[in-house]
């Protein structure tokens, strides 16, 4: 009994920590005075689990406002520098490890490049890229070691938590790859593994386009297409965390074959690779092949040589996407296409709003915010005519907020998030 009530004070004083620091960190600088008026709790209660805060280095005064007729009252915010996060984005084409302070504002980064699908293939040079990107960016920042908060790791496909982190890419036959164990090899950093798509989904509704939402989804179109649901301000995961797999819904029954095995699925038609691969069969389907006639498309648009050039990946990929959407102005196979595929995507969009009733879909992801910004009327207008009528006119569809390259970003929520639970209790 004695040891039940003990644990119980440990634990209310643990969560009061979080509250407190949660608020800190969100709505920062605030008054002790704020405080108590944001979370209900005394101000004996905020005054103790301040003054901790304060003598562990977490929290520091910000200034001060004037009160009406009283004392003026202290500011207070989570001390930038008390910690620092590192964000690592396995993306298709890259390794990129990125760290940050306890506000994000990034302070060192280190790239590399993959060959698409490096992961799943071959997951040891890959986690060797990992581990010098880590040391990199902790001896370029000055960080002192003990001061990282954690790790988070981004990657394409299913995170199965379990006993330890399983990655299982979406590419059909291949076995689980043990990123955890891999990692544990070379670093005694915290880890924290996600699906990047859920991470950036994290960031956009904690920094981006997703504030002050509780029920939405972050829409990501790169390469891959993935999705992250979030329902009454969580993350939804599923049984075995695979849910969110909305690139690999079927919008067309025996259509275009897709990496996962499947044939019709949405990646297959909204992914880049599988926009460059219609645009490309549409005008080599049309010149034929003859040279001066693969001129002239090229010179037309300046879009056909550059998608001819590089239906590879990486920076090849983004440009020759971009091209397509800058050529979709002026040239019918370009237009075609983008409008093609902004029909599949409305009809993408109409089945999350169908199915999950957000308040928001934020459209992202490199290629979705290309598409986007070009195309976001007609991507709108499809949905509308694929979705429920009510639903669909109770939800809003705009762009993400955080940029293209947010995964780094979304995955050092990963090591925050476990920050604000745990306050990094003593
Ligand atoms: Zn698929």
């Amino acid at each position: 009994m004695g040891q039940m009530n003990r644990r119980t004070v440990r634990d209310l004083r643990r969560g009061n920590r979080s509250t407190l620091l949660r608020q800190l960190y969100f709505q920062g600088p605030v008054s002790r005075q704020e405080l108590g008026t944001l979370t209900g709790l005394s101000s004996g209660s905020v005054s103790n689990v301040v003054g901790e805060l304060l003598a562990d280095g977490l929290v520091e005064e910000a200034g001060s406002v004037e009160s009406d007729g009283g004392r003026p009252r202290t500011l207070l915010r989570v001390a930038p520098g008390s910690g620092q996060l590192i964000g690592v984005d396995v993306g298709e084409t890259h390794v990129r490890v990125e760290l940050f302070d306890l506000t994000l504002t990034e302070l060192a980064r280190w790239e590399h490049p993959l060959t698409p699908g490096g992961l799943e293939r071959e997951p040891e040079p890959v986690v060797g890229h990992i581990l010098t990107g880590l040391d990199a960016v902790v001896a370029k920042s000055g960080a002192e070691p003990g001061k990282v908060v954690g790790v988070g790791v981004g990657v394409p496909g299913v995170v199965e938590q379990g006993d330890e982190a399983l990655v299982h890419g979406p590419t059909a036959g291949r076995d689980a790859v043990p990123l955890e164990r891999l990692l544990r090899t070379g670093t005694e950093l915290p880890l924290f593994i996600d699906n990047g798509a859920t991470a950036q989904g994290q960031a956009e509704m904690w920094f981006g386009a997703g504030r002050g939402a509780d029920n939405a989804v972050i829409a990501l179109i790169g390469s891959g297409v993935g999705a992250a649901i979030v329902t009454a301000g969580m993350p939804y995961r599923g049984a075995t965390s695979s849910a969110g797999e909305w690139g690999h819904t079927v919008v067309q029954v025996g259509g275009r074959a897709c990496r996962c095995g499947a044939v019709g699925c949405l990646e297959a038609y909204v992914g880049a690779q599988a926009v460059l691969d219609r645009y490309g069969r549409r005008a080599g389907g049309v010149y034929g092949g003859a040279e001066e006639d693969a001129a002239a498309a090229g010179a037309a648009a300046g879009a056909a040589a550059g998608v001819g050039a590089c239906l590879g990946a990486g920076e090849d990929q983004q440009a020759a996407f971009a091209a397509i959407v800058g050529a979709a102005g002026t040239e019918a196979w370009a237009r075609e296409v983008l409008e093609e595929t902004a029909a599949y995507l409305g009809a993408g969009i109409a089945d999350l709003i169908n199915l999950f009733n957000p308040e928001r879909i934020i459209l992202g992801g490199w290629a979705g915010l290309l598409l986007g910004g070009r195309m976001l009327p007609r991507i709108r207008a499809a949905t509308a005519a694929y979705a429920l009528h009510r639903p669909y006119a109770q939800t809003e569809i705009g762009l993400a907020e955080l940029g293209p390259d947010a995964v780094a970003l979304g995955a050092a929520t990963l090591p925050l998030a476990h920050f604000l639970a745990t306050g990094r209790a003593r």
